[in-house]
């Protein structure tokens, strides 16, 4: 396929374009391009192109996932039908608004489908092989294998195609025959006369449940269903940057389709475990460093951890209790995205509880040397309270 175009472009609106904007603009070029006015050979797919444009920009957590990391960030996450899925109730509500006559025949294919059916081969897609469901497999992994991306095998509990019969159902040697209820269509029409004029309904085959086939002897294996369970090693890249949330698509390792009919695909998502030093904000990693007061103030080298090891980290002579240094770099890759994130050690100044005499007398000497005024007039106030 050619590079997709800038969704924003497609529509024609900027990137800072309210949700109102985003629908005005569709439902603008919908009215322009939809097959059933347009009849322009490239309609229907400029049609579904502003369509698309129009699922993601219109889903907030899409189109957030599309300014940060483009069409790959909603590919990867994302198959064409989740991308409409969710939109098109909402795009039939817009079409049907300003009167274009449904779906029933919109593009000319027969079945009242929804705009779903339309972009995806509505025909004999109710009632053919269906394919396989997506699965959900939800993955815990460390801080470390966020930052750096691993390669993991799971075992993924599914269905497959039956090895016995290849997926037909029947027996081996045996091959499923026509249904001779509805010569392998699926469908039954009936036509009715009633005083309003005559109407006719089509509804699946009862014979055979739709499949347009029927199995005489079934396989062994699998009983004439064509599918057995299986628990599956699958091998999954996880790239680097991955956060919480994440969800990973493996196309075509979901669940067998019916009958030949495509597999479904393969979602993983991801939680990350807490972490025992850092707490992750965006791409950058947080961590609290204890020094001691007279660390804080005369300047010291600290041995702090990062994600790949330990690292010396010189503080300033003078630092505050709080005070943030920034280690370039050291955070976690963006997803899809060149660059790191920064470690952020926030310095916290540890006064001692528990002093002796020597230790006290040098306090109070450095006290009065340093800052009689101030520390007198604390001293004279306890004094005062006292
Ligand atoms: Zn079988
Ligand atoms: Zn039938």
């Amino acid at each position: 396929m050619a590079t997709k175009r800038d969704y924003y472009e497609i529509l024609g609106i900027d990137k800072k374009a309210s949700q109102d904007d985003i629908k005005k603009a569709y439902r603008k070029m919908a009215m322009q391009y939809h097959p059933d006015r347009n009849k322009a050979p490239d309609a229907e797919e400029k049609f579904k192109e502003i369509s698309e444009a129009y699922a993601v920009l219109s889903d907030q957590n899409k189109r957030q996932q599309y300014d940060q990391f483009g069409h790959a960030g909603i590919d990867m996450r994302y198959s064409q039908e989740d991308i409409f899925r969710g939109a098109a109730p909402d795009i039939e509500d817009i079409l049907r608004d300003f009167g274009i006559g449904g779906f029933g025949g919109g593009f000319g294919r027969g079945r009242g489908g929804s705009i779903f059916d339309i972009f995806f081969g509505g025909e004999g897609r109710r009632e053919g092989p269906r394919r396989g469901s997506d699965l959900l497999y939800e993955l815990a992994i460390d801080l470390q294998d966020a930052a750096f991306g691993k390669t993991v095998n799971l075992e993924v509990p599914r269905t497959e195609k039956c090895d016995t019969c290849g997926g037909s159902g029947a027996k081996p040697g045996t091959s499923p025959k026509t249904c001779p209820t509805c010569h392998g269509s699926g469908q039954v029409s009936r036509t009715q006369n009633t005083p309003f004029g005559r109407f006719m309904t089509t509804t699946t085959c009862g014979t055979c449940k739709g499949r347009g086939e029927i199995i005489d002897s079934p396989c062994p294996t699998c009983h004439g269903s064509g599918m057995v369970q299986k628990r599956r090693k699958i091998e999954v890249k996880i790239p680097p940057g991955v956060d919480t949330g994440s969800r990973l698509r493996v196309p075509g390792e979901g669940e067998a389709g019916e009958r030949g009919a495509p597999p479904g695909d393969l979602y993983v998502e991801i939680y990350v475990k807490p972490h025992p030093v850092f707490t992750r904000e965006d791409n950058n990693l947080i961590m609290e460093a204890t020094v001691s007061f007279t660390q804080a103030a005369l300047g010291d080298e600290i041995i702090v951890p990062t994600l790949d090891g330990k690292i010396e980290m010189k503080i300033p002579p003078g630092t505050q209790n709080g005070q943030v240094f920034r280690l370039k770099g050291k955070g976690i890759p963006g997803l899809h995205m060149p660059g790191k994130g920064d470690q952020l050690v926030r310095i916290k100044v540890d006064v001692p509880t528990k002093l002796n005499d020597r230790q006290k007398q040098l306090l109070r000497e450095f006290a009065e040397i340093s800052g009689e005024k101030r520390s007198k007039g604390i001293f004279e106030k306890v004094k005062e309270r006292i």
